[in-house]
């Protein structure tokens, strides 16, 4: 970490603000990337402060990522619309559902510049995986993009994925309504994929506090709303629960004896019956 160029002007003519964090890259910071700079590292320590095991959290996170993509090529889901992606990292989505099924097709979206940058360098040889710079919160707009319906057929399930996104919705965003726009576009046999910040401790109340004043987003909902994403969809086993107890591939705490790191995030997948 700390070997970018930290000269603003420098980034901003390529559309990168580098005087605040983002998310993408305040992610990369505690998935121990090199893609982030010091406002984005500063902002990490601070929620360090508060939750101390802020790294290992976004570990879990990305291991239900593997293990739920994973499960969905299983079931034999072969189209992966990967929404709020972040930068590429170890086990992307399309690298675990190609392991499974190589003629899955991703569309990675996200709509922080770095993403593109970086996502088009690692799929330069992969025709089967795009990714597009767009915000999710015009669902229309992702629906209808030419590079998203060059590899998503519609009139085939698809994987939505929401993994680590929805908590930077503002409530006045109304994310239930963006998930229900594109769960509308998608048939039966479809599956949606969230994980989510938990209010699931006093810290993580005031680890809101912190992501809401430094980044400007990130609202931990409580079970029961993160739970509430899933309307009308068959919630698969083991449900909504903290992500190290989503189908394990190992030996797990008992939930009563789970740290406030392992239960930070809460998460669970879903079938369009
Ligand atoms: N899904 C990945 C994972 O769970 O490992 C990355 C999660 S990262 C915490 C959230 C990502 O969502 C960031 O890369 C950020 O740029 C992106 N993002 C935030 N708001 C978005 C929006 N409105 N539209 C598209 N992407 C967005």
């Amino acid at each position: 970490m700390g070997d970018m160029n930290e000269r603003p002007e420098e980034w901003a003519s390529r559309g990168i603000d580098i005087t605040r964090p983002s998310i993408a890259r305040a992610y990369d910071v505690v998935l121990r990337g090199k893609d982030n700079f010091k406002v984005d590292r500063a902002f990490v320590s601070e929620i360090a402060k508060v939750i101390p095991e802020i790294y290992d959290v976004a570990s879990h996170n990305r291991r239900i990522l593997g293990r739920g993509v994973r499960f969905l090529a299983e079931q034999g889901i072969r189209q992966f619309l990967d929404l709020g992606s972040g930068l590429p990292t170890v086990q992307n989505t399309h690298q675990v559902a190609q392991s499974v099924a190589p003629d899955s097709h991703v569309v990675y979206v996200d709509n922080d510049p770095m993403v593109l940058v970086h996502g088009r360098a690692l799929l330069d040889e992969n025709d089967r995986t795009s990714v597009v710079t767009a915000d999710l919160r015009d669902a229309r707009a992702v629906l209808e993009d030419p590079d998203v319906n060059r590899l998503i057929d519609f009139d085939r399930p698809v994987a939505l994925m929401m993994v680590g996104i929805l908590h930077h919705l503002h409530d006045d965003e109304n994310p239930q309504g963006i998930v229900e726009t594109y769960l509308d576009a998608v048939p039966s046999g479809s599956h949606l994929f969230v994980t989510h910040f938990c209010a699931s401790s006093q810290e993580a109340r005031d680890a809101e506090k912190q992501y809401l004043a430094m980044l400007g987003t990130g609202r931990f909902r409580t079970p029961e709303e993160i739970t509430a994403y899933f309307d009308g969809l068959d919630l698969l086993e083991p449900g909504v629960v903290p992500l190290p107890l989503w189908r394990p591939d190992g030996p797990v705490p008992l939930e009563a004896e789970l740290s406030i790191g392992q239960k930070l995030m809460y998460g669970g997948i879903a079938r369009k019956p």
